[in-house]
């Protein structure tokens, strides 16, 4: 017989949430392992002493960590779901019939906290991952990735006529604040946060500049006393680094606002003429399938210990390339938890010669590549050419010398020249020049520098860099993107994003702090790292590149087992046999998928030069024919495998489980 159900909705009694939510609730664990009072101190200042009081800053924080492991993109959905959820109240410490705050009050809380109070919640999360034995600090890893802006491409205006729009709003008598805010709605599409009517004092603040109007609280009414430098430098030195940090750009202080004004040259940008007015600070950027769309650019310094902690984090508009912010938050990582790492690491745009310089006078070397001007010309390049230190000279291939003549097209160059005679009467001047008055050379003024960066290009210390760097920071671009939001901010204006950027990079750190602190297993991937880590059995085989095998699984890509082989041919010690070549499955579990595919895994067995054996390693790959190859290769680079060891080369499949 078909049942039916009546509604039943008698008051309950008796009831707690302390009964309701399951002993291995997530937020139980979240709330056990993570203490978030410090909160409080941090924010003590942004409150007045009297009057009714504050939603607990604790409840505000707590709530953006729902919104991060939820991936709740709405202050208005995060409170309908907080509503709806027994666990997020109890998480918040709330009882069923207590009223929640209003969603607009997490907006007014962000205003008040402004953005140092975000750095300070995220340097303490890295504070307890560094406790906790997280952060190795020798290797520094350095990545950006470009994210969409919450603004349409089509609400760019001329810059001009946006700025006399505001200079008419500032005369009706609004603040600043008010003016961004009158912009648009907020990510949510609640309406703009907008304050009473200001005082002439808050008037002042808000016309300053845009980060320093958020790091302040909103009550602060004298200005900070700037940071007394250590009292043991002499007064001279300390005018004179007073002078240089006042002249210099502080990115993070300046919340990652580039300096306008400074250009090269002619070259002006995008930016300069046009202006968002749903988001003033994001700026056009290029996106990956093709077209325009306005964004900005994330920043991550990521510590290279096996945790890949996130040590910094900042927010730029898209046209601030990756090396300009770099150094400062380079720094910053390095003081604010007392590293000394020994190498850099990043792409080719980190490469500069003034990033090279700061980071080779500090003893770190820059693992950065470099551009080959030599391959770009037919004719002899720069290496061609030898230099002379103690004369100040260049050698060339024909014996001749190229003596300095003046400055480059900027100072960073110096010109050498060849005499016009002596290379007219040159019988290699077709491979050389065209030019009828001698051969030139430019030399950067910090070209050793540049030289030893090269130098590091052909050891194999570099190469691993370079090939951790390919694997270290983009996944955790990746987790944030697929499981965090961050293909999209939500929030608008610079200081705005870089709040909702540093919970992110928080909430991630978090993940691993709380791995390792134990809180059972976690629904989202969180990281290369902690993958198969789990001890060798018959279930469970040690892969030799977990990082890559997570990806492969938990994204679906492919693990690039050209990157692990690439040595194999250049190996000191020979590659001597492989005996196992089986076809087997690998299942990944989630919460919301399984996925199960079928790849290949290999023992490679390394011998030392007296034939013992040194290390076995084992490799995978999605790719039967990728495998093959680099077998075959291997067979006819160190000669056939025997009989016997090759018996279990293509064995059946089996299935084995990699525990995520
Ligand atoms: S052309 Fe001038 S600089 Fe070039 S190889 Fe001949 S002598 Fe040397």
């Amino acid at each position: 017989m078909m049942g039916t159900k009546a509604r039943n909705t008698a008051p309950l009694s008796n009831i707690s949430l302390e009964d309701l939510v399951p002993q291995d609730h997530l937020y139980r664990h979240l709330d056990q392992k993570l203490d978030l009072s410090f909160v409080r101190e941090f924010v003590q200042e942004t409150y007045a002493q009297g009057g009714r009081p504050s939603i607990d800053p604790m409840v505000f924080f707590k709530l953006q960590l729902v919104m991060f492991f939820e991936g709740i993109r709405s202050e208005r959905e995060l409170m309908r779901q907080a509503a709806d959820r027994l666990s997020v109240l109890w998480y918040l410490g709330y009882n069923l019939k207590e009223p929640l705050p209003d969603h607009s009050s997490l907006t007014r809380i962000r205003i008040r906290y402004g953005v140092e109070v975000f750095r300070r919640f995220f340097e303490t999360v890295v504070d307890q991952c560094q406790q906790a034995g997280l952060v190795w600090g020798k290797e520094l890893y350095a990545d950006a990735t470009k994210v969409q802006a919450n603004a349409a491409v089509s609400s760019l205006k001329p810059r001009f006529a946006v700025e006399a729009h505001l200079e008419n709003l500032f005369a009706s008598g609004r603040t600043q604040e008010q003016t961004d805010d009158l912009d648009g709605l907020q990510g949510d599409g609640s309406p703009p946060d907008l304050p009473p009517l200001a005082s002439p004092e808050q008037t002042s603040l808000a016309e300053t500049s845009l980060g320093e109007r958020h790091v302040e609280p909103v009550e602060q009414e004298e200005p900070p006393v700037p940071r007394q430098l250590h009292p043991s430098l002499d007064v001279a030195l300390h005018e004179a680094l007073t002078k240089v940090n006042s002249a210099r750009h502080d990115w993070i202080e300046r919340v990652g606002e580039p300096n306008r004004a400074i250009t090269r040259g002619n070259y002006q940008r995008m930016a300069d003429f046009q202006v968002s007015t749903t988001d003033p600070d994001a700026t056009l950027m290029q996106g990956k399938g093709g077209g325009s769309h306005l964004g900005y650019h994330t920043h991550y310094i990521v510590d290279g210990g096996k945790a890949r902690i996130i040590l910094a984090a900042l927010v730029t508009p898209s046209e601030v390339m990756e090396n300009q912010p770099v150094l400062d938050l380079l720094w910053r990582t390095r003081f604010r938890w007392k590293l000394h790492p020994r190498q850099f690491t990043g792409d080719t745009t980190y490469g500069t010669a003034e990033n090279i310089v700061a980071l080779e006078e500090q003893q770190i070397r820059a693992y950065v590549p470099l551009p080959d001007f030599d391959k770009r010309t037919e004719f002899f390049g720069q290496r061609d050419f030898r230099y002379d230190a103690e004369q100040d000279v260049y050698i060339c291939p024909n014996g001749a010398e190229l003596h300095y003549a003046a400055s480059g097209s900027t100072e960073d160059y110096r010109l050498y020249w060849a005499k016009a005679k002596v290379c007219n009467a040159c019988p290699l001047k077709a491979q050389c020049t065209t030019s009828s008055r001698g051969r030139r050379l430019s030399r950067h003024v910090d070209e050793d520098y540049l030289e030893r960066v090269r130098t590091y290009h052909t050891t194999e210390p570099y190469k691993k860099a370079m090939r951790k760097r390919s694997v270290w920071v983009e996944p955790l671009f990746a987790e944030g993107k697929q499981w965090h939001g961050m293909r999209r901010y939500r929030l608008r204006r610079l200081w705005r994003v870089n709040c909702e950027a540093l919970i992110r990079a928080a909430g991630q750190n978090l993940k691993r702090l709380l791995k390792k602190r134990g809180w059972g297993r976690r629904p989202w991937p969180e990281g290369a790292a902690n993958a198969l880590s789990e001890p060798s059995s018959e279930e469970l085989i040690p892969l030799h590149a977990p990082s890559l095998t997570e990806k492969a699984l938990a994204y679906g890509e492919k693990v690039r087992m050209k990157d692990l082989l690439k040595p194999l041919p250049v190996l000191d010690i020979p590659l001597v046999f492989a005996p196992s070549l089986a076809r087997r499955r690998v299942s990944s579990f989630h919460e919301d998928s399984t996925d199960s595919r079928p790849l290949w895994l290999a023992r490679c067995i390394f011998l030392d030069k007296a034939g013992i054996r040194d290390r076995t390693s084992w490799y995978l790959s999605l790719s039967d024919n990728l495998f093959k190859r680099v077998f075959q290769q291997a067979e006819h680079l160190y000669g056939t495998f025997s009989e016997q060891e090759n018996k279990g080369l293509l064995s059946e499949p089996t299935s084995i489980s990699v525990k995520k």
